[in-house]
């Protein structure tokens, strides 16, 4: 076990002073110390909580973990860095103990924080070290290694040997988990002479343990052996039975691995001896499966098939599934060896059909090559043939085919689609070297119409004046027509960069699900699971009903651009109702109440696509319409300075303030339990903007309905006024036509 109340290691000679009295009477007891917690309050109490919190921290993990979560608490009224920290490190600590390896990750990294803040070196190297044994106990190899060296700089800056040592040993074992084996040497090797140099045996025979596996690794088991030998001195010195035992069996693995058999057996069996004694069954039946891998490579099948036997006992008592499929893998190998053919088919099988229940691939991947043997041995090389398949197959879906596929097709289309977009700005470029050349066309005429204009000016001084004026504004003019359409452009390509991306996007998600499902259907067409294709066919219709719904709508948003009709009067009022209409089915089905205005004015616009933007705001208000009993949608205008604002009110489930700008982007979409495609305000916004108008949304938040509200710019000469002056703006006559917000 580790010490952690190392990095006090600064303050240790003050600590010394100031403990010298208490230490002539030894420390209290923890249960004194507990007893004495119901007469405290406030910032002693805390400080008693903390110190529990690290007493108990071996012993009793539940409470340490309550007291910790008091003292937490009990900071909040009395707030203090140190003890803060202190705490924050110490409960890291209990919880990787714990085997909560999240929480202690997340109270490490508030440690990190807050000693970085502080600029407490020892308490900012314990906090790195936890942050790093968290990420490595979560397989999180990279970070470990990290926030491991960062903790080694520190320890060694605050000169606290001990931590260095258990910080470099940490560094080599996140190294040697990423196959980095010479780096993870070089780490344990320094850990090792730290741990010598502070007299720390437990440490050193650790470490040496981790070089012998280190040195197996690298396929150089004399050297491993000569590790774990060193350690085995200490352990068996040290009284530590379970390391003995551990370290026997390793030593066995390796003398396996040089081929020397007997003398596997022998470390292999003293393992066994003391693990009998203890009684921990998991590991008896791991080395009882050992032992019969050896007897059964030697030949001795009768003692293998003991050995094999006893492990596989235990293993089903236990209910370990993967054990129980690797021990009948071994039997099936006897069977195999002594030409039984029926029963190494069987136990073959038997360990196939486990480890397919289980998903252990690499165990199923084992079993179809061992049955592909055993029939080829019995001559039956069809099903040896089958068997191979299967083996391969396995082992190709460890590979994950797939995967590769996927990356390499994603690959392929990224090219594509850099090539596309470089052809567009090539493109793009080609046009504006033509409208510069046009530039320059339009100011040499100009040159010569000037030049004209002397020539006649010299005959007609009267005219001279006003002719050159005109000249001169002509060019201007035009130059500033070129530079705002320079500029319409760089705004376009910007827009058509985004677009391209977000529809590559959201098309690709329904791709790769038929994709999946393909897969999956040719695999359920072959197994002849009937129900499951029916499923896998019913998702690829509706992933492909989706994108087909996609494309429609794209394709309408596209059309925006290039359709417009002639623009004519429009009742606005009159188009409400028609839009209504259209939508009456939903708006019927929902129980909508819906109210238009009486004295909705005329505008001049694209008729047909005002009614496209009527449709989707109406239809949006009664799909989003939440669970509202009294669900009611209107329709109405109001003025607002120079501007006429039409509104879209419904009191359904509202929009929060911070997706008031999103809810118009392409594809976006809220909740996507409710049926869309996210296109629907897009095409609402390019045509409003296409008319030179804005649309915006208004809305107090979640369940308090919303507002759509539009204008129509300049152009669209809203002839309000002319018609419906007298009636006009609802919001000036008191009118009800504006159901509020709500
Ligand atoms: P969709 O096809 O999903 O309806 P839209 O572009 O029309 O796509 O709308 C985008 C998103 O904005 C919707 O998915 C929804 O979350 C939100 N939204 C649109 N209109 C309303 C509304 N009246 N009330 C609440 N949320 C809305």
């Amino acid at each position: 076990m580790r010490c952690r109340w190392r990095y006090r290691g600064a303050g240790a000679l003050l600590a010394l002073w100031l403990l010298a009295p208490s230490l002539l009477f030894a420390q209290p007891r923890v249960d004194q110390l507990e007893a004495r917690l119901s007469d405290l309050a406030g910032r002693e109490r805390l400080e008693l909580l903390i110190e529990l919190t690290a007493r108990y921290r071996k012993k009793d993990r539940n409470k340490a973990v309550a007291f910790g979560t008091e003292a937490l608490d009990l900071l909040e009224s009395f707030p203090d860095r140190d003890l803060e920290l202190e705490l924050l490190n110490q409960l890291g600590l209990v919880h990787i103990r714990a085997g909560k390896y999240q929480e202690a990750l997340r109270y490490g990294l508030r440690a990190e924080r807050l000693a970085r803040v502080a600029d407490d070196k020892p308490a900012l190297a314990f906090a790195l070290n936890n942050v790093g044994d968290a990420h490595r106990l979560l397989d999180e190899y990279d970070p470990a290694r990290e926030y491991s060296l960062e903790a080694t700089e520190l320890y060694r800056q605050v000169e606290d040997e001990a931590g260095l040592a258990e910080s470099l040993s940490d560094v080599g074992v996140a190294y040697r988990r990423v196959g980095d084996f010479s780096k993870a040497l070089e780490y344990y090797l320094r850990s090792h002479r730290a741990y010598e140099d502070i007299g720390d045996r437990k440490g050193a025979a650790r470490v040496l343990n981790n070089l012998g596996i280190v040195y197996r690794n690298l396929g150089q088991p004399e050297n491993a052996i000569e590790f774990y030998q060193q350690a085995l001195e200490i352990r068996e010195q040290d009284g530590r039975k379970i390391s003995v035992a551990r370290l026997l069996n390793n030593i066995g693995v390796a003398y396996e691995d040089m081929g020397q058999h007997a003398q596997a057996i022998d470390y292999y069996s003293r393992a066994l001896e003391i693990k009998e004694k203890l009684g921990n069954e998991r590991a008896i039946a791991r080395t009882l499966n050992n032992i019969g891998l050896v007897y059964q490579q030697l030949g001795k099948f009768d003692d293998a098939a003991s050995f094999f036997g006893r492990s596989l006992d235990i293993k089903e008592r236990l209910g370990d599934e993967k054990g129980t499929a690797s021990t009948l893998f071994g039997i099936a190998a006897v069977h195999r060896g002594k030409s039984e053919w029926a029963s190494a088919l069987d136990t073959s099988n038997r360990s196939l059909e486990i480890a397919t229940r289980i998903n252990a691939r690499d165990s199923a991947q084992r079993s179809y090559l061992q049955l592909s043997e055993i029939y080829t041995e019995m001559g039956r090389y069809l099903d040896a043939l089958e068997a191979f398949k299967k083996y391969e197959e396995v082992k190709s879906s460890i590979f994950d085919e797939g995967n590769r596929e996927i990356i390499a097709e994603m690959q392929a289309r990224f090219e594509s689609d850099r090539k596309e977009k470089e052809i567009e700005i090539l493109k793009q470029r080609q046009e504006l070297d033509t409208m510069e050349l046009k530039r320059q066309a339009l100011m040499r005429r100009a040159l010569v119409g000037c030049v004209g204009l002397l020539l006649v000016v010299s005959l007609l001084l009267y005219n001279r004046y006003r002719l050159k004026t005109r000249a001169a504004l002509v060019i201007e003019e035009k130059n500033l027509e070129l530079e705002h359409y320079l500029t319409e452009l760089e705004a376009k390509n910007a827009e058509m960069e985004k677009f391209t991306y977000t529809v590559s996007h959201d098309l690709k998600s329904p791709l790769i699900t038929i994709r999946g499902f393909l897969r999956l259907l040719e695999k359920d067409m072959l197994a002849g699971d009937a129900e499951r294709v029916r499923d896998d066919v019913d998702r690829v219709q509706a992933a492909t009903g989706k994108m087909s719904r996609l494309i429609d709508e794209l394709l309408k948003l596209s059309r925006i651009g290039r359709v417009t009709n002639a623009p004519e009067e429009v009742a606005v009022g009159e188009l409400a109702r028609e839009a209504a209409d259209l939508v009456s089915g939903q708006i019927d089905e929902r129980g909508v109440e819906v109210e238009i205005a009486a004295d909705l004015p005329i505008v001049v616009g694209d008729r047909a696509r005002l009614l496209e933007v009527m449709q989707n705001l109406i239809e949006n208000g009664v799909k989003y319409m939440g669970d509202q009993e009294d669900p009611r949608l209107g329709i109405s205008w109001r003025r607002a300075g120079e501007e006429v604002v039409f509104r879209v009110s419904d009191n359904g489930m509202g929009i929060d303030r911070r997706y008031h700008q999103k809810v118009f982007g392409l594809f976006e979409r809220l909740d996507p339990s409710i049926d869309g495609t996210g296109v629907g305000l897009a095409l609402v916004k390019r045509i409003i903007e296409g008319h030179g108008g804005r649309v915006w949304v208004e809305s107090e938040g979640a369940g308090h309905g919303s507002t759509f509200c539009f204008t129509l710019g300049k152009n669209a000469g809203v002839s309000d006024l002319a018609e419906a002056s007298d009636l006009s703006d609802s919001s000036r006559s008191g009118g009800i036509t504006e159901p509020e917000a709500r």
